[in-house]
């Protein structure tokens, strides 16, 4: 055949869906020749459009047209599931997820005899907790490890691990593997947490309205350690998983390998645009604080006055820019994970997270979506 691998993407324009579109089709890439079948919702995006893959757009909320579109896929040797849907409450979370999830598996795995592995991306709040949790209870002492006892609140990737685990039991030899970043630095317009995204288009707007760049959050924010996970990085431990037999059957914490403070990252974005930034006001105790939220609520003109004036691809404020996630980002002190688990099982891949921060910012500008 022409391909050694078939993979099924879904939530291909996100953030992490990006990456795989454009790391899967690649010559080199482990497992391949790969084919590539992507699903996300939207019509497909320019800045989507070169990855070598088929764009299968389909609502996974809802089973019928997910029945429909993807039972006819009965090539897919591999599923990466790099997907989710934001409700108000973790009750509707792991009710929203689990379908969208178990709808996905249900139209593939009777149909796809070749299926051979699931991959599933989770992340950092499978030990924290959900958001809306965040400060309630006393989450465990990081680094995070993965043999660290479940949380004992509502939490959907809970839910998305035991539909996960409930599934590879219903065919012979199929393996799964599961993946959990810390906040990712990636591209994608689409996201509903770029928190590299969003904080161009927030130092866009700064200086446009001459402002300096100001940090809206916490001194623990300002002042802590922290790890990101760098999306490519995190597309390839994926592929990693999905080829490597030692890698079966296990959950893994996905980050860069490095430590940085926002403290830091706040000057290199400035460099970036080319502004000043304010530093932490340290006799103002607490009072630095801020909600982007509140802060860009009116800012959906001077986006698109920037926008214009700029030529760049059109976009809306509220898309563009997720400012609750940037919100409860930097409202919380920093915590990190252990990579020893991947290195054990023979993943070293790592990133410098000042460079990865560089290259998303590159990135963003270079397809003309921040100036
Ligand atoms: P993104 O929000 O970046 O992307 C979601 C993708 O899924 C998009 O392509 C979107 O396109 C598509 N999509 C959304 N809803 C549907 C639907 N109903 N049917 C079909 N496609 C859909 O995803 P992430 O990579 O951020 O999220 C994946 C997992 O990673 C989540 O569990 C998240 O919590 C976790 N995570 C994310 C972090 C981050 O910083 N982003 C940090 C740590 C963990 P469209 O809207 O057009 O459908």
């Amino acid at each position: 055949p022409k391909y050694q691998s078939v993979a099924l993407v879904a939530g291909v324009t996100g953030i992490v869906g990006n990456s795989l579109a454009e790391i899967l089709p690649l010559p080199d890439t482990p497992g391949g020749p790969w084919k590539v079948y992507g699903v996300a919702r939207r019509a497909r995006p320019e800045w989507n459009a070169d990855h070598p893959i088929e764009y299968i757009q389909c609502d996974l909320s809802d089973p019928h047209q997910t029945h429909s579109e993807l039972s006819q896929l009965t090539d897919v040797t591999h599923i990466f599931y790099v997907t989710w849907a934001s409700k108000p409450t973790e009750a509707e979370n792991c009710e929203a997820n689990g379908n969208m999830f178990r709808n996905l598996l249900d139209a593939v795995i009777p149909n796809a005899p070749n299926l051979q592995h699931i991959c599933l991306q989770t992340g950092r709040k499978h030990y924290i907790g959900p958001f809306e949790m965040w400060g309630k209870f006393e989450p465990p002492e990081p680094p995070f490890h993965e043999d660290l006892p479940r949380v004992n609140v509502p939490n959907f990737y809970y839910t998305l691990e035991d539909i996960l685990f409930e599934e590879v039991k219903k065919k012979e030899g199929l393996t799964w593997s599961v993946h959990r970043p810390s906040v990712i630095f990636g591209f994608s317009p689409y996201s509903l947490m770029n928190i590299v995204g969003s904080l161009c288009v927030y130092a866009a707007i700064c200086k446009h309205v001459g402002k300096k760049l100001r940090f809206s959050g916490s001194r623990g924010a300002w002042n802590g350690y922290w790890d990101a996970s760098d999306a490519d990085l995190i597309a390839e431990h994926e592929i990693w998983a999905v080829v490597d037999p030692y890698a079966k059957n296990e959950a893994f914490n996905c980050s860069n390998g490095d430590v940085y403070k926002w403290k830091h990252l706040w000057r290199v974005l400035a460099e970036q645009f080319d502004m000043e930034f304010e530093d932490f006001d340290d006799d103002d105790e607490g009072e630095s604080r801020s909600s982007m939220e509140e802060m860009m609520k009116d800012k959906g003109p001077v986006w698109d006055e920037i926008v214009r004036e700029n030529g760049l691809v059109p976009t809306k404020l509220e898309e563009i820019g997720n400012w609750w996630f940037v919100d409860v980002i930097f409202g919380v002190e920093s915590s990190v994970d252990s990579m020893n688990k991947s290195k054990d099982h023979g993943f070293v891949g790592f990133r410098n997270s000042r460079t990865s921060f560089v290259t998303w910012i590159d990135k963003m500008k270079s397809y003309r979506l921040v100036p």
